[in-house]
């Protein structure tokens, strides 16, 4: 059977992007993006600050991606940036290559997927804070929530295969993340757990700087 995955076919010119033109932007713009992003390097290690952290880790990526793929919109350069061939490259390296990458993208994808905050809050579906996190995953889907990232998990984990820990996969996780972070859900429950925030937090940190983009 046929998985729904977006993200199988990739490949070739059309999905470059010129990672180098952050480079050519004013050297005030630059320095704002970067002093965001090593705002959020600093806090990266530290758990009090983890959804701090991650809004400043936001802002550099957002300032970022905008100037390198030149859209605006968030749905539009988040595309650009999981069709990237370069960025999926840079990934695969750094997950091969990199033993403490590799195990802080694996920590993060242990919480997939990672669902629409509030839509929980809005159904009272919350469940025990001490449950395990798949008997967490099960109960949303008994509750028929439907709006989770990454979107295709279900179809892939109801064909018996493995979601692949890969750049697509990851970003459209991690901005599910940012979305219920920015929509200011003050409750602490499931999807906005510090632990999810935090180990979505230093992926994309990492990525960012192992992978010499910021
Ligand atoms: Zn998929």
């Amino acid at each position: 059977m046929a998985v729904d995955c977006m993200y199988r076919e990739q490949a070739g010119l059309a999905n470059r992007i010129h990672l180098n033109l952050f480079n050519a932007l004013h050297p005030d713009g630059q320095r704002l993006v970067r002093g965001w992003f090593e705002k959020a390097h600093a806090a990266m290690t530290a758990d009090d600050e983890c959804f701090e952290a991650f809004i400043f880790a936001w802002f550099a990526v957002n300032g970022w991606a905008a100037y390198v793929t030149c859209k605006d919109r968030d749905a539009d350069y988040i595309r650009a940036l999981q069709r990237s061939t370069e960025l999926a490259e840079k990934f695969q390296t750094l997950l091969a290559g990199n033993p403490q990458f590799q195990s802080a993208a694996s920590d993060f994808q242990r919480f997939w997927p990672i669902f629409k905050a509030q839509d929980i809050r809005r159904a009272g579906h919350r469940s025990p804070a001490a449950a395990d996190r798949p008997d967490v995953v099960q109960h949303y889907f008994d509750c028929d929530l439907r709006v989770f990232e990454p979107q295709c998990w279900k179809s892939h984990k109801d064909a018996g295969e493995e979601v692949s820990l890969d750049w697509p996969h990851t970003l459209a996780a991690i901005y599910r993340v940012r979305c219920n972070l920015f929509h200011g859900e003050k409750s602490a429950h499931s999807e906005m757990d510090r632990e999810i925030v935090r180990t979505a937090l230093v992926v994309l940190v990492m990525f960012f700087r192992l992978g010499e983009l910021l």
